[in-house]
């Protein structure tokens, strides 16, 4: 007995180990916890490159009558690249894309030894990308159901989670589709039903990118066809009676940039030195050989065209030093107007086309996105200035009461000026 007495200290010191360790791994949960069950619902609507002066200058009814009787931010400030993957992921995670990863639209991650892509489904699937811990996983890791009809990152096993209704993105899926599921996840039973909802709308971005958003046609109409389906998720939310707060974003705005100021990727590659990550208003790159990092330098800046090429610490339009070493130590920046495209120069048209592309700095006013909120915890008839995206995240935190993770980006004391009760 003696003998064994160690042995079972041993065991109990194991099992308790052991026990501690798996809680830490959460997974996806599919009930609620009864503290979930009375809190509020959030629906998150990212309507991607929905400009910020988009609603004033056309007055689409639904959209209009949504702010009149909720709160508005003047615009939502992206980050760089204003480009649709990193900025949905600050979004959701309330860090700048330097700190949660997804850097550009495409990128170089030396973790993973791998080219990124929003084109490689894989890799858009695969949570080792993926930094941070996104607002469903948050909710999740607290026992709540979460769900989405799309949003960047909801696909992959961030942190092993996933949000408990889910579906890998097809820009097809038509939006009255998205509205339905989403009123019928809110018509489950109390444990069952989701507290925190994302959607995602592709409309005004596509219409955008080929018609410019300077085109007053294409862009009323697209508009108006999408106003009508948030007119539809907003009647069918009413009737539901549930204390339901609707955010709506977007991820970055939209500028009018004429054919004649594309600059093919060609006029700076070199693929003995280096390789290019480009997300048209930054060109990440990546010397092949470390020991080389003066000749690319050289080799770089001796070549002329409408760019410039920066050492990354000294990379403009950045809102923070940039450190993460998948940027790659050189950048290369287009002159103000131009846009690197892959498109070769042999292939390009030699008439002009009027096109619409972000990315730039978020300082340019045109790369502005919205911030609209409408339901019980939000002031009517309020505006706010122009606030960061990144504080978006705490804002969400606060309704649904989690406590955020201590290294976001984002702040609390920026939004809360927007809710009826503040502490
Ligand atoms: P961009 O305008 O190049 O920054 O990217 C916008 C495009 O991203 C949209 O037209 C969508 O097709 C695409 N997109 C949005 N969400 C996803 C997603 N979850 N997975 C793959 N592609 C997406
Ligand atoms: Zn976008
Ligand atoms: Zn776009």
């Amino acid at each position: 007995m003696r003998k064994l007495k160690p042995f079972l200290f041993f065991l109990v010191f194991i099992v308790v180990i052991f026990t501690s360790c798996s809680t830490l791994k959460k997974t996806t949960v599919f009930q609620n916890s009864k503290e979930a069950t009375e809190k509020p619902y959030v629906i998150l609507i990212s309507l991607d490159g929905f400009r910020w002066d988009y609603v004033k200058r056309f007055s689409p009814p639904n959209l209009s009558k949504f702010i009149e009787n909720g709160t508005k931010a003047t615009s939502l400030i992206p980050s760089f690249p204003t480009k649709t993957f990193p900025n949905h992921y600050t979004i959701a995670t309330g860090m700048y894309p330097e700190n949660h990863g997804l850097l550009g639209n495409s990128f170089y991650s030396h973790e993973n030894n791998s080219f990124y892509s929003i084109r490689d489904r894989k890799k858009v699937e695969d949570g080792k990308y993926y930094g941070g811990t996104p607002i469903w996983v948050l909710a999740n890791n607290s026992n709540m159901v979460t769900a989405s009809y799309f949003f960047v990152g909801s696909e992959a096993d961030v942190k092993g989670v996933r949000p408990s209704y889910y579906f890998p993105y097809n820009g097809k899926t038509p939006n009255i589709d998205r509205v339905n599921q989403v009123v019928d996840w809110l018509k489950m039973p109390s444990d069952k039903r989701p507290h925190l909802i994302t959607m995602y709308f592709s409309d005004m971005d596509d219409i955008g990118h080929r018609y410019g958003p300077n085109n007053d046609e294409a862009i009323k109409e697209g508009l108006y066809s999408l106003d009508n389906t948030l007119g539809e998720l907003f009647k069918k939310t009413k009737e539901l009676n549930l204390p339901v707060n609707i955010v709506i974003v977007s991820d970055h705005g939209m500028l009018e940039v004429k054919t004649d100021k594309f600059i093919s990727i060609d006029a700076i590659k070199n693929d003995e030195l280096y390789s290019v990550v480009s997300n048209g208003t930054i060109v990440n790159i990546h010397p092949k050989n470390p020991k080389k990092l003066e000749e690319v330098y050289t080799y770089l800046t001796s070549r002329k065209g409408p760019y410039k090429v920066y050492k990354t610490a000294e990379t403009p339009y950045f809102e923070y030093v940039p450190k993460n070493k998948n940027w790659g130590p050189f950048q290369v920046i287009p002159n103000d107007g131009y846009y690197f495209t892959y498109r070769k120069k042999s292939k390009m048209s030699k008439e002009v086309f009027v096109t619409g592309q972000h990315g730039f700095s978020p300082e340019k006013k045109e790369m502005h996105g919205i911030f609209y909120a409408n339901g019980p915890v939000f002031k009517k008839g309020y505006t706010t200035a122009s606030v960061k995206n990144i504080h978006i995240y705490p804002l969400l935190c606060k309704i649904l009461e989690l406590t955020p993770p201590k290294d976001i980006d984002g702040n609390i004391e920026k939004l809360k000026n927007i809710l009826k009760k503040q502490n």
